[in-house]
């Protein structure tokens, strides 16, 4: 008998729950402690912070759905993991002991790395969590009474690249509709060294897509940024040269502005000898297995993943819900072959699929794999994304709240959008 614990329950821990039950033998057990009770649908957050979609509309209520399929439910958070004891201490001083632990808690945002940044007691807004968005939404109502200029982008070492684009444009499009868009210089910041990077040195013709698309909406942009510090309505940055130096200082003035933060490991998964990184992701193998402690697992955006290269600002690597579910899928598999005396021999395809929704149109993209050279380079805009990616909310809740366990992103993705084709026809 075995007793598998999942940490955390969001967009990667949610459905590894779903899958892992279907690998458990009869006399196995599964319990998923997360912080939160409700799941909040972290790719609607940028609608969120326009007003477009309510609290209610993207978060489900995981306990009873879990309790319906069978799967223990503790939504306390973690303080402390103790990997040599298999051992979760928790933030209400009680104890969960583990025969297999699956790691799925996302990231710390690290706001704190920058003076005055981030919502809370800073002055730039975020779209990482469903609190920060609705609170990026009454600014937002402030800068349609007050309109200035804006400024949105994501931080050294961030690298979660793709929902920073969507959020420029999607609020571009608010503001257009809002017939003030004349009023609002909007300014694109980032830490990558060219816009459509993504982490991922470029994926087929990001760069173009995305450069023109900012021309066309009249959006300016400074790249190779670090942020220095922000104050109220003033952004200080300095421009990176490509041998580290800084080449200039600027102090930029916004009315509005969404800046996402680098990520990091929470802190009870950090500092675990083996077992964390230095940022306090967890270290995994091909099979999403720690290697020093081989009862622990990761899926998600706690895993660790090299940067792509080195860039004069640190960019690190997104990780997408089609990669975290391929991660998901491998790891259920893994530990249900454990549990019967077998190997893992699972591998996550860690292919990067994403649909960056711009309000009205939308830039897509794949990369398989993550690393260049590729065999699938391929990136496509087209109002068609925009509803791709209404498909995606719709069916990932959907599948959350009925507790359906069939990967996602690989019926939609590769089988609905014909995206599977491509390995054929199209090559960057
Ligand atoms: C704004 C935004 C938009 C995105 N849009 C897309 C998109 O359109 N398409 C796409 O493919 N990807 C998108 N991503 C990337 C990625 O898919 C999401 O970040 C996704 O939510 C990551 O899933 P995860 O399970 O790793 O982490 P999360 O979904 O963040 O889940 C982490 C879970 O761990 C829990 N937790 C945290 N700390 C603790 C603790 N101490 N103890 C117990 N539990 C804890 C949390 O409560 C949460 O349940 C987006 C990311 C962001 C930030």
């Amino acid at each position: 008998m075995a007793h598998i614990v999942v940490l955390g329950a969001g967009l990667g821990g949610a459905i590894m729950a779903y899958e892992m039950k279907d690998q458990l033998r009869a006399e196995d057990t599964i319990t998923v402690v997360t912080k939160d009770p409700v799941y909040h649908f972290v790719p609607s957050n940028p609608w969120i912070a326009v007003g477009w979609r309510k609290r209610e509309e993207i978060t489900v209520n995981l306990g009873p759905t879990m309790a319906k399929k069978g799967i223990g439910f503790k939504p306390v958070a973690a303080e402390k993991v103790f990997p040599e004891e298999n051992r979760i201490r928790l933030v209400d001083g009680s104890d969960v002991r583990y025969d297999y632990l699956i790691n799925a808690t996302g990231p710390e945002l690290a706001f704190d790395e920058i003076p005055g940044f981030g919502p809370h007691g800073g002055f730039t807004q975020s779209i990482c969590h469903i609190d920060h968005a609705e609170q990026a939404y009454a600014v937002f109502q402030q800068l349609l009474k007050n309109p200035g200029p804006v400024i949105i982008g994501a931080a050294q070492g961030a690298s979660c690249y793709g929902p920073a684009y969507e959020f420029l444009f999607i609020l571009e499009t608010a503001l257009r509709r809002a017939k003030i868009r004349d009023k609002v210089p909007m300014t694109f910041v980032t830490a990558e060294p060219y816009i459509g990077h993504l982490g991922l040195d470029g994926v087929g013709d990001t760069k173009g897509l995305l450069e023109s698309e900012m021309r066309e909406h009249h959006i300016k942009w400074i790249t190779s940024a670090r942020v220095k510090k922000v104050e109220d309505g003033k952004m200080t940055i300095e421009e990176i040269a490509d041998d580290g130096s800084v080449r200039a200082e600027r102090e930029l003035p916004f009315a509005f502005s969404m800046m996402l933060p680098a990520f990091r490991g929470i802190a009870a998964m950090r500092g675990l000898d083996g077992v964390s990184n230095p940022r306090g992701f967890t270290i995994v193998d091909q099979h999403q297995q720690n290697p020093k402690h081989k009862n622990i697992f990761a899926v998600g955006v706690c895993v660790a993943i090299p940067p792509m290269g080195p860039t004069p600002v640190p960019c690190g690597v997104p990780k997408t819900g089609f990669m975290i579910e391929s991660m998901v899928s491998a790891t259920a598999n893994n530990i249900g072959n454990i549990l019967r005396g077998k190997e893992p021999d699972q591998v996550g395809t860690w292919n990067a699929v994403c649909l960056a929704d711009f309000g009205d149109g939308g830039v897509a993209f794949v990369a398989q794999p993550q690393i260049p050279p590729r065999n699938v380079n391929w990136s496509s805009s087209g109002k068609w994304v925009h509803m791709a990616k209404i498909g995606f909310e719709k069916y990932f809740l959907r599948k959350l709240r009925k507790g359906t366990s069939e990967p996602f992103y690989e019926s939609l993705a590769l089988k609905v959008l014909g995206i599977d084709k491509l390995k054929e026809t199209h090559k960057g």
